[in-house]
């Protein structure tokens, strides 16, 4: 197969590299304008995995990309490493309150009938469980009982860079500004060094950065760069079994060995690309901490050890990745837009990407594709966190 160019080098693109040229035998190139990866939404995930959305291709994604992690030492192994991720499963808690239950229910419903192996839980069932959770106001609870957990993210990226280039990717360090064309073709890629690199087709995967590039193919891709922030606590409590539990205020919590990791909805208006050093600490002491005592009492006591933040490539028309061939477009396609599940879903859309660019079916993103955003049929995820 002739040269692909793979515009951004975080996960996505890293993963569809590494499918197209160990799959495919396709001469790949990825264009990545900060090799550092330092502001990358792959350097800076919370990389949880659950099979608990509202939408069954969200459910798929998952499953199958739980699927491959469960063997990512074989699947990405190279000749000096078979790559660990650390994978664990304890599971997603999603917990609601009288007000939210019929909503929990149906869902619920939905997901069992994808096959998603998912329980409703009694206040008192969850009692005897998480007997660390407060559960006096709530209605229900739904836990994932496989198939759900979380795993080192920088370390898959990592195995699907280093398989990659094992298999003969290129990885070069350039900021692309624009595309050359000829009729509905995409002839090269044009860079804010005055380079040219020419190919056979082009894959946007630049996440939260993706919208001027489709821009330069006059496509408008409605993604763009929220803040989100993670506290990372310290705490003499035990919790036992602790899933990554999402309360029905809106905050989340899991463990990391010894430590919480918690985050919450952004106060205020969301703005786009919010400076990733302005950590709201008043929202912690102010909302979150009182929440997270409310709901797990031991938590009362804590310290915030530190905080980080990253951008999610949120994807306001239906919180939904894009991926798929580019309307309008012969050659050109995107994978971008995750909206704060793109990590997990790599490995699915990674190889779904290599196959649709080696022109073969690719079943398991059809729902995702690009097309919909002039079609005007969002597919919107309920379940954002
Ligand atoms: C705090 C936080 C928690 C998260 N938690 C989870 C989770 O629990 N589970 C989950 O599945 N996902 C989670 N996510 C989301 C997940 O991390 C992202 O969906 C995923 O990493 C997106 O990967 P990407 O490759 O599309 O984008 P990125 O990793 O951002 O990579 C895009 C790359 O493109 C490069 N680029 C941009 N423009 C250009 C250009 N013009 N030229 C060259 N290069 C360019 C950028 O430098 C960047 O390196 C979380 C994200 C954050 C921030």
């Amino acid at each position: 197969m002739s040269e692909v160019i793979v515009i951004g080098g975080g996960v996505m693109g890293a993963a569809t590299a590494c499918f197209l040229a160990r799959d495919h035998g396709a001469a790949v190139t990825v264009v990545e304008r900060d090799t550092s990866l330092a502001r990358a939404s792959s350097s800076l995930s919370l990389s949880s995995i659950r099979q608990q959305f509202s939408q069954p291709v969200n459910m798929t994604l998952s499953r199958w990309s739980m699927a491959f992690l469960r063997r990512v030492g074989e699947e990405l192994a190279t000749a000096d490493d078979r790559p660990a991720i650390g994978l664990v499963e304890p599971g997603y808690l999603y917990l609601a309150t009288p007000a939210g239950a019929a909503s929990l229910r149906a869902v619920h419903a939905l997901q069992r009938a994808e096959g998603v192996d998912v329980a409703l839980l009694s206040p008192a069932e969850l009692a005897v469980r998480f007997p660390w959770l407060a559960v006096d106001d709530l209605a229900l609870g739904s836990l994932g009982l496989s198939g759900e957990g979380w795993f080192d993210g920088p370390a898959l990226h990592r195995a699907f860079r280093r398989k990659g280039k094992e298999c003969g990717v290129r990885f070069v360090e350039a900021d692309a500004i624009g595309f050359e064309t000829r009729g509905d073709r995409v002839t090269g890629l044009r860079c804010a060094d005055g380079a040219r690199i020419d190919g056979h087709a082009f894959v946007i995967a630049a996440g939260a950065w993706s919208a001027p590039l489709g821009a330069a193919l006059g496509l408008g891709l409605p993604v763009s760069a929220k803040k989100r922030d993670v506290f990372v606590l310290q705490t003499p409590a035990a919790l036992p079994g602790c899933p990554l539990v999402i309360d029905p205020s809106g905050i989340w919590f899991r463990t990391e060995g010894s430590l919480v990791l918690a985050g919450g909805p952004p106060r205020g208006d969301d703005a786009d690309d919010a400076p990733l050093d302005d950590i709201d600490h008043g929202m912690f002491d102010e909302q979150l901490w009182p929440m997270l005592a409310a709901r797990v009492p031991a938590l009362e006591a804590l310290r915030v050890r530190s905080a980080w933040a990253g951008y999610y490539e949120m994807n306001a028309f239906d919180h939904n990745g894009l991926a798929g061939r580019l309307p309008g477009w012969a050659n050109a396609f995107t994978a971008c837009g995750f909206s704060g599940h793109g990590m997990q879903q790599s490995p699915a859309v990674g190889w779904s990407m290599a196959r649709l660019i080696a022109g073969l079916d690719a079943p398991l993103i059809e729902a995702l594709t690009p097309q919909r955003l002039l079609d005007g049929r969002p597919l919107i995820e309920a379940n954002v966190i």
